[in-house]
């Protein structure tokens, strides 16, 4: 039995996630923002890999 990539059985879009670099499915709560979503959760989004990590942060100088 090959069984090839797994099939979603909606055909919902995917994305991979650039942190942990898993393939995350469409969700409801992401229907209006589903272009400019890039990670696959909050968890992910707050731990973004090195070359888009661009520190909004430095107030201090
Ligand atoms: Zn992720």
């Amino acid at each position: 039995m090959g069984a090839g990539a797994p099939r979603n059985p909606h055909a919902l879009p995917t994305k991979t996630c650039p942190v942990c670099g898993r393939a995350f499915v469409w969700r409801k709560k992401w229907e209006r923002d589903w272009p400019t979503v890039i990670y696959c959760s909050e968890r992910c989004r707050r731990n973004p890999p090195r070359a888009l990590a661009r520190g909004p942060k430095g107030g201090a100088s």
